[in-house]
């Protein structure tokens, strides 16, 4: 079996009501598909994380040395074109584009063998997951001491066992919308606070200590990705689980924050720092240092299938008293038009639980006409292709 085409499809939906985090607003959701052909008929599809128009230039620049290649020797193509761009792309942009690119091998992988990629992987140790919930942002209008608590109470009641609340907007503002929201969802039900990175380690400890009390889960992206001995400073601090690594790449990046032990969770995303190639590779280096692996998700269903696919075969977590003891998926609930919609079979919870794709590959089929629908212009206004942030 031979490539013998690449394809990518930036795609764009705005949105009904824009949403904020610690760092930014949203007001439109991108992504970046790639599509990958074989002489033998079949197509594999992948997704990039990060800025779409972006991740399409650095796609449509490796394409070239994939065409003619056997898309079966997926580790053959990964460590080529990691070697080829080694001084260039350790981390960031070029990294994202090879998840998307990795991530289509094994779809193609799989449907070559009539199997899910979790089964080709060694799987599965488990065919559900439980999720949790990825909301919690702010709004344009309203008080969100009235509207977070009411939407954390809707997550409770779809099922959810879990949710996860946005902080990083001033620390006594933050401590008291994660008690409004404690109290909302009662105390049987795990709670996580995710700053984005809005921190410095003074004040993250700061903030860490006024909730502590509210029983948390873990505490996400406190300070800066850069900054592990920040990282270090507020997990010693606090007895609140430190999370963090959606915005760190590849296995030899991961060794620095589990050397140095700066996290108790790590997060990486298998459309950005590496694809499931690499990410099985993090996931194992995790279990050896007894560091829980739960994954970052933030795409379309490409995206959501293809973490579904890793996480049937991440290690169990160590036994501990912080549940759970098996990886939980992370379902952003925030409107997202593309994301089921380039599904023909939606990714969707039952009462909290999400099952793993039973099918050949990563276990989905595209609806080819959203793709069309959701097809960003590229006479889009220069205000319009501003890349998205990071989440
Ligand atoms: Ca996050």
């Amino acid at each position: 079996m031979k490539i013998t085409n690449l394809h990518t499809h930036v795609l764009e939906a705005a949105l009904a009501e824009p949403f904020a985090y610690s760092r930014a607003w949203y007001g439109t959701r991108m992504a970046m598909i790639v599509e990958i052909e074989t002489d033998a008929g079949i197509t594999g599809w992948g997704e990039c994380y990060g800025p779409a128009w972006m991740t399409e230039a650095v796609v449509k620049n490796i394409a070239p040395w994939l065409i003619g290649a056997d898309p079966l020797q997926s580790e053959v193509i990964w460590q080529d074109i990691y070697a080829r761009f080694r001084d260039h792309g350790q981390k960031g942009l070029l990294i994202e584009g090879l998840s998307g690119i990795d991530i289509a091998l094994w779809d193609i992988k799989g449907k070559h063998f009539g199997a899910p990629v979790h089964q080709l992987m060694g799987g599965p140790l488990r065919t559900e997951v439980q999720a949790y919930a990825t909301g919690l942002y702010r709004r344009a209008s309203g008080d969100p001491f009235r509207y977070l608590p009411e939407e954390a109470a809707g997550y409770v009641a779809e099922g959810f066992k879990a949710v996860k609340l946005k902080v990083g907007f001033g620390v006594a503002e933050d401590a008291a919308i994660t008690r409004a929201v404690r109290e909302a969802i009662g105390p049987d039900v795990a709670l996580m606070v995710d700053a984005n990175h809005a921190y410095d380690a003074v004040a993250a400890i700061k903030l860490g200590r006024m909730i502590e009390p509210f029983d948390i889960g873990w505490f996400e992206e406190p300070v800066p990705p850069e900054d592990l001995a920040g990282y270090r400073a507020v997990r010693s601090a606090l007895s609140i689980p430190i999370a963090g690594g959606e915005c760190e790449f590849t296995r030899f990046g991961f060794r620095e924050v589990l050397t140095s032990g700066a996290m108790d969770i790590i997060q990486p995303d298998t459309c950005a720092a590496g694809g499931l190639s690499e990410c099985k590779k993090i996931a194992d280096m995790a279990a050896a240092f007894g560091v829980r692996y739960n994954p970052h998700v933030w795409g379309t269903g490409i995206g959501l299938a293809a973490s579904l696919q890793l996480m049937a075969v991440l290690p169990t977590h160590t036994p501990t008293s912080l549940a759970p003891a098996h990886p939980i998926f992370e379902f952003d609930r925030t409107e997202h038009p593309i994301r089921q919609a380039i599904l023909q079979e939606p990714i969707e919870h039952t009462g909290g639980t999400v099952r793993v794709p039973q099918g050949p590959g990563l276990g989905i089929e595209i609806d080819r006409q959203a793709l069309t629908r959701f097809k960003a212009g590229s006479d889009a206004p220069a205000g319009r292709r501003r890349a998205p942030p990071s989440h």
